[in-house]
């Protein structure tokens, strides 16, 4: 993990801090927090893995310093400089108890997580990057960023110019598995977030060269447990079929809608009930 110094110490109690926050919550009839605490690692501006992605995710996925200069266009900053925070947010065991009994549609507390647990992680995103620059460290969330958006994508159905899961990749922070999830050490059960700050921060230590390293199927040809957990046929030897996905998606909204009375949606019962659901699958990396 991170070896703390004084700085990285004090972006990670500033997370903890907030991460601790009353929008921290489920919103059911009692308070209930959404998230277990944040699993924070840091990548360097600098890294290689950015110019990287220009080719296996997408051209127009940001690198930090292309990010960071949306929000301050006239100041001179190298890549080196710059800081990427990634942070998980992992489900509580009350929320992944709950889902791994579902085989359709999503638990209420899944479903609860997806829309007001990730308003809380955009808050989350929103308040650290004000924070860092109140502190003097200018920082922006790439996420909340008007200029941030998705487009059709021939290779990946659809994509993005900043992509949470790919920023915690670089910081060290896990893996992706067959069914796209990012295998974290606190498992795949969760959400992620991020921003870029000048701010001097070691890089985490990424204890992987392969994206897939962490997931039983490709790293020995076992496991695929997350291919009969998927109700719609959406994860095959071949991977994970977005179209498919998304379209099991838009349907939970009429079931959320009718079952639990708010306005929201979510699946992820590919993320329960698997090896990999709450910790990098026994036997890798052991
Ligand atoms: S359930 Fe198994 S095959 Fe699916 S992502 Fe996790 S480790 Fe990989
Ligand atoms: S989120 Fe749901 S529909 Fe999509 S791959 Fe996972 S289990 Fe299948």
């Amino acid at each position: 993990m991170t070896a703390i110094t004084g700085t990285s110490a004090w972006v990670i109690e500033l997370i903890e801090a907030l991460w601790a926050d009353k929008g921290n919550d489920m919103r059911l009839a009692e308070p209930e927090r959404a998230w277990d605490p944040p699993l924070i690692g840091f990548a360097n501006g600098a890294d290689a893995l950015w110019a990287q992605y220009k080719t296996v995710v997408d051209p127009g996925h940001w690198t930090p310093v292309e990010a960071w200069r949306l929000a301050y266009p006239d100041v001179d900053v190298a890549p080196e400089e710059l800081t990427v925070i990634s942070w998980i947010l992992p489900q509580t065991e009350a929320t992944k108890r709950d889902q791994r009994e579902q085989t359709l549609y999503p638990a209420e507390r899944w479903a609860r997580t997806r829309v007001y647990g990730e308003q809380a992680n955009h808050r989350l995103r929103c308040d650290v990057a004000q924070a860092l620059t109140d502190a003097g460290y200018h920082a922006v969330a790439p996420m909340a960023s008007p200029q941030w958006s998705t487009r059709d994508s021939e290779k990946y159905v659809y994509t993005s110019n900043w992509s949470e899961r790919h920023a915690a990749y670089a910081a060290g922070l896990g893996t992706f598995g067959l069914c796209d999830g990012l295998i974290t050490p606190v498992g795949k059960a969760m959400r992620a977030g991020s921003v870029v700050a000048r701010i001097p921060i070691p890089a985490s230590p990424r204890p992987y060269t392969d994206h897939h390293a962490y997931c039983l199927f490709y790293a020995r040809g076992t496991c695929g447990e997350c291919i009969d957990r998927c109700p719609v046929g959406a994860i095959s030897a071949e991977g994970h079929d977005k179209r498919v996905c998304e379209a099991h998606l838009t349907r939970s909204r009429a079931y959320v809608a009718a079952t639990y009375g708010f306005d929201g949606y979510g699946c992820g019962l590919c993320q329960v009930g698997v090896p990999c659901e709450s910790r990098v699958p026994e036997g890798i990396g052991d």
